[in-house]
């Protein structure tokens, strides 16, 4: 298969019925799970929320297991493409949803109509599909008026700081942990990460993201009126800036 090469300009276009049904075997929802822990069922639990929203549901990995926790999820993404695989991997696992919709954030809560809710997750370093300054101020204030006062954000992305400062070395334990699949930036500068994602059979595919840097997340969540910005480095709070593979944000609305 050749390598899908593909535009920044529209960021769920990017996954096409090939690629999507090849995601599941990226994810490895086995190690996956394992790595995880169980860390956001847990988050959203403690704080006291019982309607969650995935924005960035993909092909279903944590809006199904925070369903399976007894969280009342309603699954959304951009694409058509993964938001079916997401219903198709919840009927076959038994899993039922609050809701399931098409939304881009952008527009999310005026496509969500008058929901709110507890817990709002972008995960799976998804935010990074965005590539202006613009579109990302717009995305979060979509997700605050998406959640009720009191309502926690959880939402993940690639330590792109050590990458671009020291170059990528990823240990590959969690997110994106299945068995035989290669994935590494095939080019990174401050403006563009295109990660190239190789399978066992040979085909790939490549996606163009946004590095997100750390503070800049942080500095966006605050600005779209979140406080009490908290970050997680592969799950563990305190954690080493620089030694972690992917970054968890966790704030509320007040
Ligand atoms: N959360 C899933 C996971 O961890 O496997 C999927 C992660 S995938 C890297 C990013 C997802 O974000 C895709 O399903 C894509 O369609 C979705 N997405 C990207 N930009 C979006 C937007 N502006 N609005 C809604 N969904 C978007």
């Amino acid at each position: 298969m050749s390598i899908q090469n593909l535009d920044t300009g529209n960021q769920y276009g990017q996954y096409t019925t090939d690629f999507v049904d090849y995601w599941d075997d990226l994810v490895g929802w086995e190690g996956r799970t394992a790595s995880e822990g169980g860390f956001y069922e847990q988050l959203a639990k403690n704080a006291g929320a019982r309607e969650v929203a995935d924005v960035a549901c993909g092909t279903g990995f944590n809006a199904i297991n925070l369903a399976k926790s007894g969280l009342v999820v309603t699954a959304t993404d951009g694409s058509e493409n993964m938001l079916a695989k997401t219903r198709e991997n919840a009927r076959q696992m038994g899993v039922t949803f609050a809701h399931t919709q098409v939304a881009d954030w952008v527009k999310l809560d005026k496509q969500l109509g008058e929901q709110r809710f507890d817990a709002l997750v972008c995960l799976g370093n998804s935010f990074t599909h965005l590539f202006e300054h613009e579109a990302r101020r717009d995305a979060m204030e979509a997700f605050y008026k998406a959640l009720r006062p009191g309502g926690m954000i959880i939402l993940d992305h690639r330590n792109y700081d050590s990458m671009l400062d020291q170059g990528y070395n990823s240990k590959h334990q969690h997110y994106y942990t299945g068995k035989g699949v290669d994935a590494y930036p095939a080019e990174l500068n401050r403006y563009l990460a295109r990660f190239e994602y190789k399978f066992p059979d040979g085909a790939h595919f490549q996606l163009n993201m946004y590095p997100l840097r750390q503070d800049y997340v942080s500095h966006l969540l605050e600005d779209a009126g979140f406080i009490n910005v908290t970050r997680y480095g592969d799950f563990a709070k305190p954690y080493d800036r620089e030694n972690v593979d992917f970054v968890q944000q966790v704030a509320y609305r007040p």
